[in-house]
């Protein structure tokens, strides 16, 4: 083309040749100059075509048919593919190397767009006539490669579309950062969201901008409603008007030790809860958040409650038979003349229950704040634990027949011996009993199962009686903790209190299960050696 050019000038150059010399000058100077042109031009695209050449991103381009014009080094090095063997090949042949098919790429659309077509990639952004996506390649690399891809048609100097022309780059790392980025952001939220306590964020102008499921709960609205409003607006604390160890975050008061407060509560109404505040800073302590943690305690202060009424209670009945003890025992004393043999036999069978009933009440009692300070004392002696459940079942076998309870022992293995102090586990096992019995009803069965494992040995009462309601399952072992059901037979909450301390004592731990109106499940595991 360049050549035919010049030819033509040679041409005209020959043909004017016969005119004056100035003219002959003319063009001879005419003649250079184009030479020059066509020389700077030759240079111009030899340097594009290196600059291509060199770009640090595989980068390709195609003429309208969609035949390679243009395979950089980069290009060669990211598919393996070298330019000699490729260049000049049309039919989609530069989507084999990444999909290993022939298919449309980014650069066909940057030529002629095609909705089914761009269906392959899952976006696609326009600016301009510039298309840019960034796609999963399964087969590219041992593990699949990401890659960000960027084409653009290319014009000529009137405007025709000549071709386009596609870079690629792998962002692979950039993506599996972005990837455990997201999902660690996901995992925050899910332990936020999951945490049994409110959290509360609020930004440095002290106004919200998150409020996890616990404390939707405890507040009765939705994050939704709370977002952009102040702390004040949002808890409606007991503490906002005065001492909110909020109020002193931004100037950096050390206000911030958990507080017992309370917080309004749409449709609960005030509501008591232990609160704790920290500020989140930056590098360069500048304040740029606040987070609020707070636990609904009325559970906690419900409890408090019963418990103080149960140990009043308790130190009365404990009263009781002492005054029935006294009253007895002055009787004997002072009228024992008076009184017939079989008076004075009835008296001391009065003392001796009730000072059994005394006594039972406060062993229980003893072996649980002996536990809690450290000094339960154990007498370790050797256990049959086979005999022992023998003679369990023998002597609890009448008061479950007369409740019409069923009582059944199941021992598929002889138990081996184990060092324990036989008197109290006997307690632990007699109170399981105990309870088993009082929360049952008539015609259901109660199962004591003894079986063994390498370490252990594994001891279940199993009852169908009233259950235990999940909100109630993790208090049930504390001391002077009762069920509330109407139907709650006496008691003190001391037995399980009692029955969790020994097993302690033996190094052993004791589990219930139950579901309500199904029945209970109690597991006492106690070490072999
Ligand atoms: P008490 O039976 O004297 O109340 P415990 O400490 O033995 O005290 O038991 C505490 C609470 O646990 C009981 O008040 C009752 O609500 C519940 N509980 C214990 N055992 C059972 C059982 N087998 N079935 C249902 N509830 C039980």
């Amino acid at each position: 083309m360049r050549g035919d050019k010049k030819d033509e000038y040679r041409t005209v150059h020959d043909r004017v040749t016969d005119t004056s010399a100035e003219k002959t000058e003319e063009l001879e100077a005419r003649i250079h100059r184009l030479e020059q042109v066509e020389t700077a031009l030759r240079d111009s695209e030899t340097r594009l075509l290196d600059i291509i050449d060199f770009l640090p991103d595989p980068t390709f381009a195609v003429n309208p048919r969609g035949e390679v014009i243009i395979w950089n080094r980069a290009m060669e090095d990211f598919s393996g593919v070298p330019a000699h063997l490729i260049v000049g090949k049309g039919d989609h042949e530069y989507a084999l190397p990444f999909w290993g098919r022939r298919r449309p790429v980014l650069v066909d659309l940057a030529i002629a767009w095609s909705d089914e077509a761009a269906l392959r990639y899952p976006y696609i952004s326009r600016n301009g006539f510039t298309l840019t996506t960034e796609v999963y390649i399964p087969s590219l690399g041992p593990e699949g490669t990401y890659v960000w891809a960027k084409a653009s048609p290319l014009f000529d100097s009137k405007g025709n579309v000549v071709g386009a022309i596609e870079s690629i780059r792998d962002i692979t790392p950039q993506k599996k950062l972005e990837i455990e980025l997201r999902e660690s952001a996901e995992k925050y939220q899910t332990v936020l969201h999951s945490l049994p306590v409110g959290v509360l964020t609020l930004d440095a102008d002290l106004r919200v901008t998150g409020l996890n499921a616990e404390g939707e709960r405890i507040t009765g609205v939705t994050v939704e409603e709370l977002l952009g409003q102040t702390c004040d607006q949002a808890l409606g604390a007991g503490i906002c008007e005065s001492g909110c160890p909020i109020r002193y975050a931004p100037e950096g008061h050390e206000r911030l030790r958990p507080i017992e407060t309370t917080v309004h509560s749409k449709g609960r109404g005030r509501i008591p809860v232990r609160l704790s505040t920290a500020r989140l800073v930056n590098a360069s302590g500048e304040l740029i958040g606040v987070v609020e943690v707070f636990q609904d305690i009325s559970r906690l202060r419900t409890l408090e409650r019963e418990r103080a009424n149960m140990v009043s209670m308790f130190a009365h009945d404990m009263k009781s038979p002492l005054v029935g003890i006294q009253g007895f025992a002055v009787r004997l004393v002072t009228r024992y003349d008076e009184l017939s043999p079989e008076q004075r036999r009835q008296y001391l069978e009065i003392i001796r229950r009730e000072s059994a009933k005394l006594e039972a009440l406060i062993n229980d009692f003893l072996d649980f704040s002996r536990l809690q300070i450290g000094s339960l004392r154990l007498n370790f002696g050797v256990a049959d634990l086979h005999k022992e459940f023998v003679e369990l079942v023998e002597t609890y076998h009448p008061r479950f027949l007369d409740s019409g309870i069923d009582l059944e022992l199941r021992n598929p293995k002889p138990l081996p011996t184990i060092k324990a102090d036989v008197n109290r586990l006997r307690r632990v096992f007699n109170n399981l009993l105990d309870n088993a019995l009082k929360y049952s009803p008539p015609g259901t069965r109660v199962v004591l199962e003894a079986l063994e494992t390498e370490k252990e040995v594994v001891v279940r009462v199993a009852d169908q009686g009233v259950g235990i309601a999940p909100e109630d399952l993790n208090y049930v072992f504390d001391m002077f903790y009762r069920g509330d059901a109407p139907e709650t037979p006496e008691g003190y909450g001391l037995g399980l209190a009692g029955v969790e301390a020994v097993v302690r004592g033996h190094g052993g731990r004791v589990f219930v299960s139950s579901e309500t109106g199904v029945g209970s499940v109690f597991t006492v595991m106690l070490p072999k050696g």
